[in-house]
């Protein structure tokens, strides 16, 4: 049909490891199929993922993404230098995160609307903690999807633990309170789901937290990276409580370019082939791999005891530790003794692992995770059960996914995030030891927990297929957002 234009999506996400890796990973599915992509950002986020868009722009066969960075005057808005630059969970800092971000909204709209190429776009997917995306999609003219890299399950729990009040007049923040709304009875502290950014102790926080919410109220559908097969209950759910449509498109790591995307993440490349070399040498199903995401920083004492309690467990494991460099003298003495002693039968990767390769490879068995959602979600893909060790956010959440709804994981019992409590909170290393036994062991729960990870990743594999759930809803979104004016 000639009078049609093609669809063109406006990427507006987060810089934040977690969430941008799944958006731009998104854009490049959306653009196989045929739509047109612009992913917009300030400077430090392009710099994370602009030779994964250039790669896969390249060539004859390129796609039409392309990466459009905006710099941003900080000192200007009285911000300071690196305010868009996430990766700690602290509220001082975060607040000023959200400011920065929101900056965007003025050149982008500016530029779209003066130089965007043809087709104009059709559509902005903004990350739900980008809520002034709604002002730019207003301002382009066009209909506004919230991108959520969150299970169904997750978003939903929140979703009804708010629209119930179920936290209201709860005193004790680690009072248990059983989700309203669910087939199956799942219980969680106010520590454990606050609520989407509720309860961050600093005043402008609940305003900034209305903002998202109303944004995320009145998006014109959702986007998510979840398999609906996976958690087909909650997804039903979520979209009729919010009346809006959600488009499932997950586990979109499957197209992955890990490498690339974090090349400038420093030795990424020695890192990467370094893991590789040392799994291939490794028996079937017999290494424990441990990470716990792009933004969580073990406590040196933490460190110590994670560390041994997988020695003391027997299973191999390769571990990665982010920003080793930023530890103590004796933290990284203890590294290096660590890794002596374990030499043949573990890693210690300082720095960033090819989780989405690594997890992949027939020399994983299980996975020790902060179960961040891309990270659980992974797992699942890779047909691996977990031990599960949520810090904050979803996490909490997505630990309940995986043990109680997936039943593919075994928790090391953390019941209080680390974020916003005064005391420190340390796994010992009996307890690592037993959780990694358990999941890495043999007997009759160890197996059934693999039988239905394996499960599990067939599905997600079929939902990518020719024909699949989440492949259709590509295609629906391609075809749907693609029938603007001539
Ligand atoms: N990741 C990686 N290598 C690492 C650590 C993390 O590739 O060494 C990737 C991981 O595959 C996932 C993302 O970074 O896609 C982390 O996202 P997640 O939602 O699990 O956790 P977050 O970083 O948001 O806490």
């Amino acid at each position: 049909d000639g009078t049609k234009q093609a669809a063109h999506f406006v990427f507006v996400p987060l810089n934040e490891l977690g969430h941008l890796i799944p958006a731009v990973d998104t854009a490049l599915l959306l653009a196989t199929h045929g739509a047109v992509c612009t992913i917009v950002g300030t400077p430090s986020m392009a710099a994370r993922v602009r030779h994964t868009v250039d790669a896969a722009a390249a060539g004859h066969s390129g796609l039409p993404v392309r990466l459009i960075e905006f710099p941003l005057d900080y000192a200007a808005a009285g911000l300071p230098e690196g305010a868009d630059d996430a990766d700690r969970i602290d509220p001082a800092y975060m607040i000023n995160f959200y400011r920065a971000l929101a900056l965007l909204r003025a050149p982008v709209e500016r530029h779209l609307r003066e130089h965007a190429p043809p087709p104009y776009p059709t559509c902005v997917v903004s990350d739900i903690f980008n809520p002034w995306a709604s002002e730019l999609a207003a301002g382009l003219g066009v209909p506004r999807l919230s991108f959520f890299s969150m299970s169904a399950f997750s978003v939903l729990c929140q979703h009804n633990l708010e629209r119930f009040g179920a936290f209201a007049g709860v005193e004790d923040a680690n009072a248990p309170v059983v989700v309203p709304g669910l087939d199956r009875k799942i219980v969680v502290t106010r520590a454990q789901a606050p609520g989407f950014l509720r309860g961050i102790p600093i005043p402008e926080w609940e305003a900034l937290a209305d903002y998202i919410e109303r944004a995320r109220a009145e998006a014109d559908g959702v986007i998510m990276n979840t398999v609906t097969e996976m958690e087909p209950e909650y997804v039903a759910s979520y979209a009729a409580a919010r009346g809006m449509k959600v488009w499932t498109v997950g586990p979109v790591s499957l197209h992955h370019q890990d490498a690339a995307t974090l090349a400038s993440r420093g030795n990424a490349d020695a890192d990467a082939a370094a893991c590789l070399r040392w799994l291939d040498g490794r028996d079937p199903g017999s290494v424990v791999y441990v990470s716990f995401g792009s933004i969580v920083q073990a406590s040196p004492k933490q460190l110590v005891e994670l560390g041994l309690g997988l020695e003391a467990s027997g299973h191999p494991f390769l571990w990665v530790v982010r920003n080793a460099g930023a530890y103590d003298a004796e933290a990284r003495a203890f590294l290096d003794g660590l890794q002596e002693r374990v030499s043949g039968r573990g890693l210690v990767v300082r720095g960033w692992a090819p989780q989405v390769t690594v997890l992949s490879h027939p020399a994983v068995g299980g996975f020790v995770t902060h179960c961040g959602w891309n990270s659980t979600l992974e797992a699942v893909t890779a047909g691996l059960p977990v031990v599960t060790w949520p810090h904050f956010t979803d996490q909490f959440l997505n630990e309940r996914m995986a043990v109680e709804v997936l039943g593919i994981g075994v928790s090391v019992g953390v019941t209080e995030p680390i974020t916003f409590v005064a005391k420190e909170i340390v796994v010992r290393r009996g307890v690592v030891e037993q959780a990694v036994r358990s999941v890495m062991g043999a007997g009759e729960e160890a197996e059934e927990r693999r039988r239905r990870a394996r499960e599990l990743a067939a599905k997600a594999r079929a939902a990518v297929q020719e024909g699949g759930s989440s492949h259709a809803n590509l295609l629906d979104l391609v075809k749907r957002f693609g029938t603007g004016a001539a």
